[in-house]
């Protein structure tokens, strides 16, 4: 989770001088204050970040989920999560004010974070923070879907509005069964008034483009469609790739680009996207310049330009994959017998809520 993997995705994208195009901003942002991070987390779990972050030590920090090895305490955490939420709260303004069709903050997407917790090497959820931002500014008046297509479940953001029938939250990930944090089933489907609007779609390791993009289509495509947001937020996670060394998804460049194509076009011209997990950085900097040519709407020559090319030894200076992973029949058969199982389930307890 080193900053590193950013800075690379940010070195290729300004390698493709996407950043000189005309129409192409890009935007400082400032750090979200503390009410802002009240939003979606306790006031007592604020202060205690800060409070480590600043050098002091507490006992219990781990109650909250901190010193652990997954969220290390580090100098400064306060300031570069605040920062990290203040940019994906800023992307989520421009959508909402109409100075952007698409707004994509590369440092963000810590879809982990919960009320009181940190976890999974998110400390603030700027994803929740920045949706229920979107609520305040619009006096609860907008409906916002929120895809995530981490490899991990997007716990963090479907807890905070698992009540909501105004937040449609829908998580496309590797199944809970296998790997971190173990939630997000199908049958998962939110509670009272926000029943049917927690949306999972869980798959299984080996899952490949084929399989991927079918589920996607069966479940995603439709139900943003029937629910019309006003906004689109997505998490933009590279670990379902194939190299990834923590997931056990199997897509390449096109499986994830196939789904990033898929939400430029439901979101309309009012998206808001953040990255997220992915733990290859040769590969997050490969999909995350190719996301951000799809919302730029370039197409990028295969040939990674020289200043940066010899950074990219994997795929021999490629932006996108040449190859792919090698699955056995029996693995594939096994990923496409889940998904099926997965779409069926969502499609049985979750499609009449959207009248589908
Ligand atoms: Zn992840």
């Amino acid at each position: 989770m080193k900053p590193e993997r950013i800075l690379r995705a940010y070195e290729l994208i300004k390698a493709y001088r996407l950043l000189d195009r005309e129409g192409l901003a890009t935007v400082e942002p400032e750090p979200a204050s503390d009410e802002d991070l009240a939003l979606c987390h306790s006031k007592e779990y604020v202060q205690v970040v800060k409070f480590l972050s600043g050098g002091g030590s507490a006992g219990a920090s781990w109650r909250y989920g901190l010193g652990t090895a997954d969220n290390p305490v580090v100098p400064q955490m306060y300031e570069a999560s605040a920062l990290s939420v203040g940019a994906t709260m800023r992307a989520a303004d421009l959508v909402l004010d109409g100075e952007a069709e698409v707004a994509f903050n590369l440092g963000g997407g810590m879809h982990h974070a919960h009320q009181e917790r940190a976890a999974g090497f998110c400390v603030f959820n700027d994803l929740a923070i920045a949706i229920a931002h979107l609520l305040r500014r619009t006096d609860n008046d907008a409906k916002i879907a929120y895809v995530d297509i981490d490899a991990h479940h997007g716990d963090g953001v479907q807890e905070a509005f698992y009540d909501s029938d105004q937040v449609l939250t829908i998580s496309v990930h590797e199944s809970g069964r296998f790997l971190f944090p173990g939630t997000g089933a199908a049958e998962d489907i939110g509670r009272g008034r926000g029943e049917g609007y927690a949306v999972n779609l869980p798959l299984a390791p080996f899952t490949d483009d084929e399989i991927y993009l079918w589920a996607f289509g069966e479940i995603v495509i439709p139900l943003l469609d029937s629910f019309q947001a006003d906004i689109l937020v997505t998490q933009l996670g590279a670990d379902t790739h194939y190299m990834d060394p923590l997931a056990h998804m199997c897509l390449t460049t096109d499986g994830f680009l196939g789904a990033v194509r898929h939400l430029k076009r439901l979101a309309h011209g009012r998206w808001a996207a953040a990255a997220g997990g992915g733990y290859d950085s040769e590969v997050v900097a490969r999909c995350w310049t190719l996301a951000f040519a799809e919302m730029a709407e370039v197409n990028l020559r295969q040939n990674i330009p020289k200043s940066q090319a010899a950074n990219y030894p994997g795929t021999s200076g490629q932006l996108r994959d040449h190859e792919g992973p090698e699955l056995k029949e029996e693995q594939k058969s096994v990923a496409r017998t889940f998904a099926e199982h997965s779409v069926a389930t969502v499609r049985r307890l979750v499609f009449p809520h959207h009248g589908l």
